[in-house]
């Protein structure tokens, strides 16, 4: 793959200058060969010109315009292949500007402008860091927004084996949906160790919200679906997201583990459990019909019969839509091996598993025959000899409930048909095409 040619071409002031010449060092240490007010006769047919833009002044707006509209002129003859405008002018004209200019591929700001350099890797993927080869059917793919945890539950040992918390900065994962969405991605499915984090370590604010919403405004994204959420600190503005944007599903993966207080308290868990049914029924409340799924875990230590009497009351009450549980297993280095002695016994432990996963069969069975008779949009994953396998927006891939759609219309992998509910059992539907 040849090396990616870039004309960087600065207007206005000193400040701007300073940013262009920022700019050219991520772009070389990217890859990119890199031209300084090149002329266009010295570009080859491939470059991509960035003009940073000034707006202090009606001259130096006219200048900036005329200077994109000239090299705006120079891509459609094809002259070079890709136009990208960033700076003031840029930033104060975002609505305007595309309507002008339409030549432009992509208008970046005065703060947001290293959110090229990813850019520029997606037009190229075969640079593009995040670039992968997709496992999952050619239609859903996994996106990771973060690596790592600060949480440091007493029982697990994920954040002794990734480290700190990193999100990944909003422009690159946009590019990496970009890029997904030109080979045929319609579902992401959004995940992290902490969902709830995301944004705090490079942006000073929780930016989950902002990054979902910008997400779904990508073409060709039917479906945005969001897992492991930590219930502290939940970033409530996700959810007017979720009400307001079709393509967000109506789906939250939020893992509670517990609800009984001296359990959460030794799980380090920073939420009691009166905060805990606040924060679901703010949830539900905000965002009607959505399908929480959660994960519980049974056995640890403080646990006696009457915490998991308070479990189970607790799972009979909130009726999760979908639940999956596990038994403590002690994790070496972890705060609860250091700190508690595992001593409930394992049969004990496999008891209150059976009991709570029992109870989330028949919870689960009474949710789905309430769907009986209804219709819903499912999208195709596979054919097996009787039927297609398909999802709903609140089905995740792998752990969530399938629905099996009979055959009476002919289906591809990957499509979104309307199907009516022909019956219920705890953990699948049965469905017939709508034709
Ligand atoms: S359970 Fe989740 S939130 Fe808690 S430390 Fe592990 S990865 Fe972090």
């Amino acid at each position: 793959m040849s090396q990616t040619v870039v004309n960087v071409v600065t207007l206005g002031c000193s400040k701007n200058l300073v940013d262009s010449e920022r700019l050219l060092k991520m772009l070389a240490d990217a890859g990119c060969k890199t031209l300084i007010e090149a002329r266009p006769e010295s570009l080859p047919k491939d470059a991509v010109v960035i003009v940073n833009t000034c707006g202090f002044i009606a001259d130096a707006k006219e200048e900036s315009i005329n200077t994109l509209l000239q090299w705006g002129q120079l891509k459609s003859r094809k002259r070079i292949r890709s136009l990208i405008a960033m700076g003031c002018l840029s930033e104060r004209y975002k609505e305007e500007l595309p309507g002008l200019v339409p030549e432009v591929d992509h208008w970046f700001g005065k703060t947001d402008w290293s959110g090229i350099v990813s850019y520029l890797a997606s037009l190229n993927p075969a640079t593009a860091p995040y670039d992968r080869i997709i496992t999952t059917p050619r239609h859903h793919a996994y996106l990771k927004i973060a690596e790592g945890c600060n949480r440091f539950c007493a029982f697990c040992a994920i954040p002794l084996i990734t480290g700190r918390y990193h999100s990944r900065p909003i422009e690159e994962i946009l590019d990496e949906v970009r890029l997904l969405a030109s080979r045929g991605v319609t579902e992401l499915n959004v995940i992290a160790q902490d969902l709830s984090n995301y944004g705090h370590d490079i942006y000073g604010e929780s930016r989950l919200a902002q990054l979902i919403d910008r997400m779904a405004d990508i073409p060709g994204i039917r479906w945005i679906r969001l897992h492991y959420a930590y219930p502290a600190d939940f970033p409530m503005d996700i959810l007017d997201v979720m009400a307001r944007r079709d393509n967000v599903c109506k789906y939250l993966d939020i893992a509670l583990q517990h609800i009984s207080d001296p359990v959460l308290n030794n799980m380090r868990r920073h939420i009691s459990s009166d905060q805990t049914r606040r924060l679901l029924r703010q949830i539900r409340e905000k965002v009607p019909g959505i399908h929480i799924r959660t994960t519980l875990m049974v056995g640890f230590p403080g646990e006696g019969q009457k915490e998991f009497d308070e479990l189970m009351e607790f799972v009979r009450e909130q009726k999760f839509e979908r639940m999956g549980a596990f038994a403590y297993c002690e994790e070496d280095d972890t705060y609860a091996a250091k700190h508690f002695s595992d001593s409930i016994p394992d049969d004990v432990k496999q008891q209150r598993l059976d009991s709570l996963m029992a109870l989330q069969e028949e919870i689960s069975l009474s949710h789905h025959q309430s769907k009986v008779g209804t219709r819903m949009k499912v999208v195709v994953d596979r054919e097996e000899p009787d039927y297609y396998v398909c999802r709903s927006e609140f089905d995740s891939p792998e752990v969530d409930p399938e629905v099996l759609v009979s055959k009476n219309t002919r289906c591809r992998r990957g499509d979104m048909i309307e199907v009516i509910i022909t019956a219920a059992l705890p953990f699948e539907l049965m469905a017939d095409p709508v034709v």
